[in-house]
C-alpha cells in the first residue's frame, strides 16, 4: 500500500490529524492497535470533556463520537486490530501487525498518536509479595466501564493525579468502599474542580505527603500500609498507618508511548515525550508527532487542538513547503514540562507549560513577553498564545517564570 500520510493511533490526537490531513485533500490511512478508535476517551464515562473546544460538557465517548462520525463520511482509510510493529526511516516504510499478517504502508510523513501508558506497580519499589488486587489505575476504570467487573470491595488509592481523582468517584458510585487517597505531594495532583466533585463530594479523605510503605496479604491483598514523607518522599519512620482493603489502585503517572522510534528521533528529557516544534514536526523531518506521546495533557481539547495542528502541516509537508529554521526554546526558572521543543516562525507560538511548584503569582516571561499569572499550580496546564512579533530575531527562546 502506498500513501501521503499515516496516522498512528486512533486517540483524540490521532483523529485531529487525520481529519485535518484529510481536509488538506492528501491521501491518508489511520492505523489503530484496538478494535475500536476513540482511544483512552472510550473509557472515560464521566463528564468534562469538550469544554474549550465545543462549549460542551461531554463524556469521553460522545466526544470521541463526534469525530469517528466525521470519519465516516470521508475516504480515510481506517485499519483497526493493526498495531505499529517498525518503521523503516530511510526507506520512509512502516511495518504493521494485523489479523491478514505483517503488512507493509509506504508513505511520505507520519504522524504518531500513540498516547502514553501507565506506570506500573514494579516500578515503585515497594516491599511485600506479588498479590491480586493491584490494578493500575486505567486497568480498573476498563474492567469496570467496559466489561462491567467490581475490581475489589475495598479500596486505597495511591496518587491523587485526575485518574486517580476520577476513579475514587466511580468506584465509590459502583458500591466500593474507597478508604482514602494517597498522595505523596504536599498538594493534589489533579485538577482542583476534580479534588472537590471526586473526593470532597462523597467525604473520601485525601493523605497528602503521604506514601504506600507495604502491601501485605496471602493471594489477595489484605492490607496497605501508608506513611508519611518527608520533602524528599523519604518515607518518616514512626508515623506507619495501615488500610485494611483487598484492592489498591495506582494512579501514579503516564509515560508517553515513543518506543518504536526512540532511536532515531528526538525525545525530551523530561516529559520522556517525542521533542517536536510547534508545527508538530519531531527532529525526523517527515514525522510529526501530537497527544499523550509528546507531553501528558489534561484537557483532551488540547490534544485535538495539537493534533489537527499536526495533521496539517504534516500535509503541507507532503506538499512540498519548505518550512523555516526551528529556533529551539529553552526551560527556565519554575517551569517543569513545556511544550513544545522549537518554534517554527510561521504562526504565534502557544506555548503549554506546567509549573515546577505551585505559585501564588508568577510573571512568565519568553522572549520579550510578560504576563502575570494567579495561582499556578502544576496539575493544570497553562496554555498561552504568544504573537510571533516578540520572538523576533531571537536565536533561542527562554521561558521563565519568575516569583512575583
Ligand atoms: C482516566 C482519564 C481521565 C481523563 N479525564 C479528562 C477529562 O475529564 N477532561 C479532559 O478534557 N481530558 C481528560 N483526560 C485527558 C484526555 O482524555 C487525554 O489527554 C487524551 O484523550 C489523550 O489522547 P491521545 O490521542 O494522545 O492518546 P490516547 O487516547 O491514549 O490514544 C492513543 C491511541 O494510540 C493507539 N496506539 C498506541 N500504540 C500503538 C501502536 N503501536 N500501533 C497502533 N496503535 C497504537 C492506542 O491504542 C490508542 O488508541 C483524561 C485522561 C484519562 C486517562
Amino acid at each position: 500500500m502506498k500513501t501521503d500520510i499515516v496516522v498512528i493511533g486512533g486517540g483524540a490526537a490521532g483523529l485531529g490529524a487525520i481529519l485535518s490531513a484529510y481536509k488538506e485533500g492528501v491521501d491518508a490511512v489511520l492505523i489503530e492497535r484496538d478494535e475500536r478508535i476513540g482511544g483512552i476517551l472510550n473509557q472515560c464515562i464521566h463528564n468534562g470533556f469538550g469544554l474549550h473546544y465545543f462549549k460542551q460538557e461531554l463524556t469521553g465517548p460522545e466526544y470521541a463520537e463526534i469525530f469517528i462520525d466525521m470519519l465516516k463520511n470521508t475516504s480515510i482509510k481506517v485499519l483497526s486490530n493493526s498495531f505499529l510493529h517498525s518503521i523503516d526511516e530511510k526507506n520512509k516504510k512502516i511495518y504493521l501487525i494485523t489479523p491478514e499478517g505483517v503488512k507493509t504502508i509506504e508513505t511520505k510523513t507520519i504522524v504518531m498518536a500513540t498516547g502514553a501508558r501507565e506506570r506500573p506497580f514494579g516500578s515503585l519499589f515497594i516491599p511485600g509479595k506479588r498479590l491480586s488486587g493491584i490494578f493500575t489505575a486505567g486497568v480498573a476504570q476498563r474492567y469496570i466501564n467496559i466489561q462491567n467487573i467490581l475490581p475489589g470491595k475495598r479500596a486505597l488509592i495511591l496518587g491523587s493525579g485526575d485518574i486517580g481523582l476520577i476513579m475514587a468517584r466511580r468506584l465509590t458510585l459502583e458500591g466500593v468502599e474507597v478508604v482514602g487517597v494517597v498522595e505523596r505531594l504536599p498538594y493534589p495532583g489533579g485538577l482542583l474542580r476534580n479534588v472537590v466533585q471526586c473526593l470532597e463530594d462523597y467525604n473520601i479523605p485525601l493523605y497528602l505527603s503521604s506514601t504506600v510503605v507495604e502491601v501485605r496479604g496471602n493471594g489477595r491483598l489484605e492490607e496497605v500500609v501508608v506513611a508519611k514523607v518527608d520533602e524528599n518522599f523519604k518515607p518518616i519512620p514512626g508515623t506507619e498507618k495501615s488500610f485494611h482493603v483487598d484492592t489498591l489502585i495506582l494512579s501514579v503517572g503516564l509515560i508517553p508511548n515513543i518506543e518504536l522510534i526512540e532511536d532515531f528521533v528526538e525525545i525530551d528529557k523530561t516529559s520522556k515525550g517525542f521533542s517536536v516544534s510547534n508545527l508538530g514536526q519531531t527532529s525526523l523531518d517527515f514525522i510529526f508527532a501530537a497527544g499523550n506521546c509528546t507531553i501528558i495533557y489534561d484537557l483532551v481539547d488540547y490534544v485535538t487542538i495539537e493534533g489537527e495542528k499536526a495533521g496539517k502541516y504534516a500535509s503541507l509537508y507532503v506538499k512540498g513547503e519548505k518550512f523555516p529554521p526551528k529556533i529551539p526554546i529553552k526551560k527556565g526558572k519554575n517551569i517543569g514540562i513545556l511544550f513544545p521543543n522549537y518554534y517554527t516562525p510561521i504562526e504565534d507560538l502557544t506555548l503549554y507549560i506546567r509549573v515546577r511548584r505551585p505559585m501564588e503569582r508568577g510573571l512568565l516571561k519568553v522572549g520579550t513577553y510578560e504576563k502575570d499569572y494567579k495561582d499556578l499550580i502544576p496539575s493544570e496546564i497553562l496554555r498561552v498564545k504568544i504573537p510571533e512579533r516578540y520572538m523576533e530575531n531571537l536565536k533561542e527562546i527562554e521561558v521563565s517564570i519568575e516569583e512575583a
